[in-house]
């Protein structure tokens, strides 16, 4: 056996850049940001809330997804209609919270 001797691989830690961030509006961990023709989409895997930024010089995925978070807190953003529930239920508001006893 005439095992060369390997030069040592120093093996940097993956510096991973986060991909995945948690929606501002329905809280899931399931928000993603893809490359796309244009630019960037910012779209969330749960509630389908999404937007669509240019491409800018020197963004990362991340600064995309804060851009997402601030337009959807300043009310610029609106989740999609869901209209794929099945139930009869409509315009039935959730209270929670301060339930009298
Ligand atoms: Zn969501």
């Amino acid at each position: 056996m005439g095992r060369r001797r390997r030069r040592k691989v120093i093996l940097r830690p993956k510096k991973t850049l986060p991909k995945i961030f948690t929606c501002p509006h329905c809280g899931a961990q399931l928000v993603t940001v893809k490359k796309t023709e244009n630019g960037y989409l910012v779209i969330c895997g749960n509630c389908g809330i999404r937007h669509e930024f240019e491409e800018r010089p020197g963004w990362m995925p991340v600064d995309y997804y804060n851009a997402f978070v601030d337009l959807y807190l300043e009310g610029k953003i609106a989740p999609p209609q869901q209209a794929e529930t099945g139930g009869g239920k409509e315009g039935e508001e959730e209270r929670g919270g301060d339930e009298a006893l």
